[in-house]
């Protein structure tokens, strides 16, 4: 229902998932994707010169009428976000970003989009709910009786809600998508935003890199987690938007894993074995998240592809390069 010939407008497109979905949709053939970013385009992960590239602070209501204009399809991805180490000591700068989703949801109302996505996360699940390592998935009907991660999740799921008001009493069609940790190449992985599979990759490879044995692990390594590979997360996305899905879905591996199976996939592929320092009152987040995707595999057939190893593996290789690109600019 999308034709290559619609105005696509991608948000956050100087990040980790923006830039791989306007790569992605200019190589299907999308002709006219906008892409907008706060961001100089120098720190964007990746810059399509095929689309049309703005830096705009989509806080802004001017610029959400600006980048609106003329647009069939937005995919709004644009968040101060970041791992544990951030939304836990950011949470205003989080709440925020609900600034971003109002003008955006106002401007796409105006400018008369056909259809809005918005990229939620798993931060709206009730912390009850994942107090354990062993957890239970969660269902989309988790959310409720809400009590979502402070700061973050209260901005996604009230975000959440505002979609669906949209849609009610403006007719602004809404699709919903709520991330499970996404990982891969071309992402945070320094700098105080990294979630835990770059960051536990760039530890690794600092090891590997200098010969110290040695790696510190946030908490005691034991809380769980899924993680889904970008390539995963791309293909469902895409099929969220395209579907008659209006309820919010789980996109998330629910292939779950303590940290320090984690560190064990890590250690494997760099080739070393560390002695774990453990940081107990490092920020971790709930003890146990899971993903459970029985509604998008039953409503949209989609179900994840790509193992942690494997992704893991990319992602590892594609950070271990750019640490030592860094290295010999520095060192030149
Ligand atoms: P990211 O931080 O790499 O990308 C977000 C981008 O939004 C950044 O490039 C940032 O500069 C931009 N941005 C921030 N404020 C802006 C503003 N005022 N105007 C314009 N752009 C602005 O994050 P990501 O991992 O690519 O996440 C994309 C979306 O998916 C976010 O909404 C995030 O909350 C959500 N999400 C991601 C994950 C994950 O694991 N990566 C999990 C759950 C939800």
């Amino acid at each position: 229902m999308i034709d290559k010939n619609d105005r696509i407008l991608v948000t956050g497109a100087g990040g980790f998932i923006g830039g791989h979905l306007v790569a992605s949709l200019i190589d299907q053939g999308y002709e006219r994707v906008r892409a907008v970013d706060l961001k100089p385009f120098h720190e964007w992960y990746q810059v399509l010169p095929q689309a049309e590239n703005l830096q705009r602070d989509l806080r802004e209501l001017p610029a959400c009428q600006e980048s609106s204009q003329g647009v069939d399809f937005v995919y709004n991805l644009a968040a101060d976000m970041g791992g544990m180490g951030f939304i836990e000591t950011h949470k205003a700068e989080c709440m925020i970003s609900v600034l971003i989703n109002t003008h955006m949801l106002m401007a796409a109302r105006d400018c008369g989009v056909k259809r809005f996505l918005y990229t939620s996360s798993a931060c709206v699940y009730a912390a009850e709910k994942q107090t354990d390592a062993d957890v239970v998935a969660l269902k989309e009907s988790d959310a409720y009786p809400a009590m979502p991660e402070d700061g973050y999740g209260w901005e996604k799921l009230f975000s959440e809600r505002m979609c669906r008001h949209f849609t009610e009493d403006f007719d602004l069609e809404t699709r919903i998508v709520r991330y499970h940790n996404v990982y891969g190449p071309e992402g945070t992985y320094d700098g105080g935003r990294e979630k835990a599979p770059a960051a536990i990759c760039r530890k690794v490879i600092e090891a590997e890199l200098s010969g110290r044995d040695e790696i510190e692990i946030w908490g005691d390594g034991e809380q769980t987690r899924s993680f889904m590979y970008i390539d995963d997360c791309l293909k469902g996305t895409e099929l969220i938007m395209k579907s008659d899905v209006t309820e919010p879905l789980n996109l998330g591996s629910d292939q779950l894993v303590t940290i320090n199976q984690l560190v064990d996939i890590a250690e494997a592929i760099g080739g070393v074995k560390l002695r774990r320092q453990y940081k107990l009152d490092a920020p971790k987040g709930v003890r146990g998240r899971n993903s459970d995707n029985t509604l998008i595999q039953e409503v949209l057939g989609w179900a994840p592809g790509i193992s942690l190893e494997d992704g893991l593996e990319k992602t590892y290789h594609w950070i271990y390069d750019q640490m030592v690109a860094d290295r010999s600019a520095k060192s030149a």
